[in-house]
């Protein structure tokens, strides 16, 4: 049963809150049929559940971006996930891949947190170290060290499910006394990867603190969705420059370029081109047809 949510809950008593990330459909369109290695699928459901957490905290309308590029066998692990649960990803990777720890699969990369806030056109950017064996970990430093949050971040993922249940201590006067906050985490802690997959997040929910009185704050929706957009490609092809263009058209009579998020095609041909370039003159940019 598809779920694609996420379910926000806090603990009456405590001063700390909660949420579960279940995704199913979404999770497999954007595998988008691309059969990844058990080890990169893995890492990456755990980038999509992860990130529909930490997106799911922004407080205004904007994007969560998460994203690697490696020396390692997995040269580029990228996820966005939009205030509007709207997410999109995928991983570049060689054959040589195999299963180890983070720094076995992505050399010496870094793990860049970027948030584009859509209203004030700003952009704030984290950098995380890989330490550890796990992204759970790496992202539970990084809220600790960039919010000051105490988190729990439990991750599970197989080819259907992307999931997730994240624990936070509340900031404020009334911090949850270590034996409240020991207690909660070691309760969570003891969350089994089926118990995502196939319960409720009210079952969960039930299940884990069923000693606790915890209140459900709401649900929300994900889907898969790529902000592709023939306008947006054209944009990029703008970018290049009017010589390469020409001699790719040149060359090969038109520009193709599949979108790697989602495999939507698209055509430039000579004529598409010249109005690409045409209208980057006479601004304001109108709609490129579709
Ligand atoms: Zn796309």
């Amino acid at each position: 049963m598809a779920k694609d949510t996420l379910t926000r809950f806090i603990f009456e008593n405590t001063p700390a809150r909660g949420m579960i990330v279940q995704l199913n459909d979404s999770w497999k369109q954007l595998q988008n049929q691309k059969t990844y290695p058990e080890v990169v699928n893995k890492v990456l459901g755990e980038f999509a559940a992860a990130n529909s957490l930490l997106a799911a905290t922004l407080k205004f309308d904007g994007l969560l971006t998460m994203q690697i590029r490696g020396s390692g066998p997995v040269s580029l692990m990228i996820m966005e996930c939009t205030s509007l649960q709207h997410i999109r990803g995928l991983a570049k990777y060689d054959e040589s891949v195999h299963q180890g720890n983070l720094r076995e699969l992505f050399g010496d990369g870094q793990l860049a947190i970027t948030i584009d806030n859509s209203n004030s056109r700003e952009r704030y950017q984290g950098i995380v170290e890989l330490e550890g064996e796990k992204i759970s970990h790496a992202l539970e430093n990084y809220l600790l060290r960039s919010e000051q949050l105490e988190t729990k971040l439990y991750l599970a993922v197989d080819i259907n499910n992307a999931c997730g249940l994240l624990v936070q201590k509340l900031p404020g006067d009334n911090n949850p006394t270590d034996d409240d906050w020991n207690r909660i985490t070691q309760l969570a802690a003891t969350i089994k990867d089926k118990e995502l997959f196939d319960l409720s997040a009210q079952e969960i929910i039930h299940r884990l603190f069923n000693e606790d009185d915890v209140r459900l704050l709401g649900e929300e929706q994900y889907q898969f969705k790529c902000s592709c957009t023939r306008e947006r490609v054209g944009n990029m092809l703008v970018s290049l420059g009017i010589d390469e263009i020409h001699s790719i058209i040149e060359e090969q009579e038109k520009i193709s370029i599949d979108c790697e998020f989602c495999n939507q095609h698209y055509e430039f041909d000579a004529v598409d081109a010249e109005e690409l370039f045409a209208v980057e003159i006479q601004h304001p940019i109108p709609k490129t047809k579709q």
